[in-house]
């Protein structure tokens, strides 16, 4: 019988294919005891450190060929994984219930690791949540070792769409990705995109016919698409557009020129500083953004300084629990206390900025003087540099992200202090709505038309150019074309989103003339609901640029 089910959009396309189970919630962990007898004590315990052995062999190959095909960043995530194979208080835990229950050593073990979940889903620490999955991973490797699957890649028979409860950076090393067709797991991170995030199983035969057009007309636009690749962000009547790419690992470049970027407008840099006990230090980081200015260039690269804290935490900054972490100590809040690590950071992005075009954005402004603090420090490190010889670009734009609504409305007081606005709409809606970003039961409310939200996207845009600066948005929103047309009718002069919907945004921009973007912007501030907003657009795209539309 055919089932359909709702999930969450997480990367755009239509897909019919066999099904192939990886595995399910659960499934790894079961392990069936066995007693044993005191004399099979010893042997018990070498089949549980040969498997370890064979395990660590596995993950150290698997890091080599991630290293080789990805970059250092990926291939680290391994690390983790060889941490807790090598963890001796967990080997010397499996060992004694091995002892002193004389059981077989998958029971054991897998008694061991079940306590670990437990204490870890009771810590409030994400750096120690994050390594469930990690342990998760080891487990079912290390299992199947001990079942004698001394396998390192799942074969595939034919073309399929994998299945998985959730998928470890393992899993996707073993698969051979020429047969993957796409992906459903059961858990999992939504954001930007996506088409429409529906799985069906056993379609009867009018439902396969729909979607085998869907699928073919979706070919069609991904060809379509690439061929916008190489041509300029201009609407019908020549009004330009920068578009560019949020990336947050040097390695993402590829996806950006691929996608026919023009810089990057958000290059996050949280994940410099997660999975990971100690601190990134200045030449680290340094390398880091040299590396991507150089590669980038001629294009601009802005770099946005730490943003942790809301729902991004490091283990190595003693950031203490809070009851409400978005509204909490963090992003330029941190940094502003903790000068040492926001210092550290500056100078290994003005260093990089000999490198090519770099730019710097504060996280979560949210009054004057915290941008007047940031740009002190700032200059304070240009000082140290110039004393210590060090090249750096002594006109490097520097710019505030206007992503908590007190920043939006007081955008022309800001305006004086930088070069230019990024409006953050992730967190923009966010904090204006009071609906979290995260939260899937209130995700209704999370409306990027909601006339609030436009009017304090206009403000910003008319404060900023009348102080002669440029305005940028970065949050994900811009991925949806209607929104897109929305925003150059409000006169935004750059987008930046997610490297895989630019080709739909430049589609969106070439099917309008900037004058019916305007006309249709200055409209849509007048309505009373984002409902209203959202079908307006709709119904003049449907007028004007049919295409874009009926891409949904
Ligand atoms: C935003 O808030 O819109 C943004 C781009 O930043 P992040 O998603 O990293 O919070
Ligand atoms: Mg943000």
């Amino acid at each position: 019988m055919m089932t359909k089910m709702q999930g969450i959009a997480v990367s755009p396309g239509v897909i019919i294919g066999k099904a192939f189970v990886l595995h399910v919630r659960g499934e790894m962990f079961s392990a069936s005891e066995r007693k044993i007898k005191d004399a099979e004590v010893p042997q018990e315990i070498a089949r549980f450190e040969d498997a370890l052995t064979r395990t660590r062999a596995e993950i150290l190959g698997i890091r080599k060929k991630i290293f080789n095909q990805i970059g250092r960043e990926s291939s680290d995530i391994f690390n983790a994984h060889l941490m807790i194979l090598e963890d001796r208080t967990l080997i010397e835990d499996v060992i004694a219930v091995i002892k002193v229950k004389k059981v077989n050593c998958e029971f054991a073990f897998w008694t061991v690791l079940e306590k670990y979940f437990t204490a870890f889903m009771q810590i409030n620490d994400e750096y120690l949540r994050e390594r469930i999955s990690d342990i998760k991973d080891i487990g079912r490797r290390v299992l199947g070792n001990l079942a004698g699957d001394k396998s390192d890649t799942v074969t595939l028979r034919e073309n399929s769409i994998v299945i998985a409860h959730d998928l470890s950076p393992s899993d996707t090393a073993m698969l051979d990705k020429e047969k993957v067709l796409g992906f459903a797991t059961e858990i999992g991170g939504p954001t930007s995109d996506g088409t429409s995030g529906i799985l069906i199983i056993d379609p009867d035969t009018l439902t396969l016919e729909e979607y085998t057009q869907r699928e073919i007309r979706f070919t069609e636009i991904t060809r379509e698409l690439d061929e916008l690749r190489d041509l300029p962000a201009l609407t019908s009547d020549k009004h330009s557009i920068v578009l560019a790419a949020n990336i947050e690992f040097p390695d993402e470049i590829t996806s950006v020129i691929s996608h026919g970027a023009e810089g990057i407008g958000l290059y996050r840099t949280e994940y410099f500083y997660m999975n990971r006990t100690d601190l990134p230090g200045e030449e680290e980081q340094y390398k880091a953004y040299k590396q991507v200015a150089e590669k980038m260039t001629p294009h601009s690269v802005i770099i946005r300084t730490l943003d942790l804290g809301g729902d991004k935490f490091a283990s190595s900054l003693d950031v203490p629990h809070e009851m409400n972490p978005f509204l909490g100590w963090r992003a330029i809040r941190f940094c502003l206390t903790r000068v040492d690590v926001f210092k550290t950071q500056m100078r290994a992005i003005l260093r990089a900025s000999a490198h090519g075009n770099l730019k710097v954005m504060y996280p979560m402004i949210s009054n004057l003087t915290e941008l007047q603090k940031a740009n002190e420090i700032l200059e304070e490190c240009r000082n140290e540099l110039k004393r210590e010889g060090c090249a750096y670009d002594s006109r490097m734009e520097v710019g505030a992200m206007i992503e908590i609504p007190s920043a939006a409305i007081i955008s022309h007081i800001l305006a004086k202090e930088v070069d230019f606005f990024s409006i953050g709409t992730n967190d923009l809606i966010q904090y204006a709505l009071a609906v979290d970003r995260v939260n899937e039961k209130i995700a209704y409310l999370y409306e990027p038309t909601h006339p609030a939200i436009l009017d304090l996207i206009h403000r910003v845009v008319q404060s900023g150019h009348k102080a002669k600066k440029w305005v940028g948005s970065c949050g994900e929103m811009s991925g949806d074309p209607a929104i897109a047309v929305l925003l150059v009718g409000l006169d935004i002069d750059e987008i930046s989103t997610s490297p895989i919907v630019l080709p739909k945004v430049k589609k969106a921009v070439r099917s309008v003339s900037y004058k019916d973007a305007k006309r249709i912007a200055k409209k849509a501030l007048e309505f009373d609901t984002g409902k209203q907003v959202r079908s307006y657009i709709n119904q003049e795209l449907k007028i004007i640029a049919r295409n874009l539309v009926s891409d949904e």
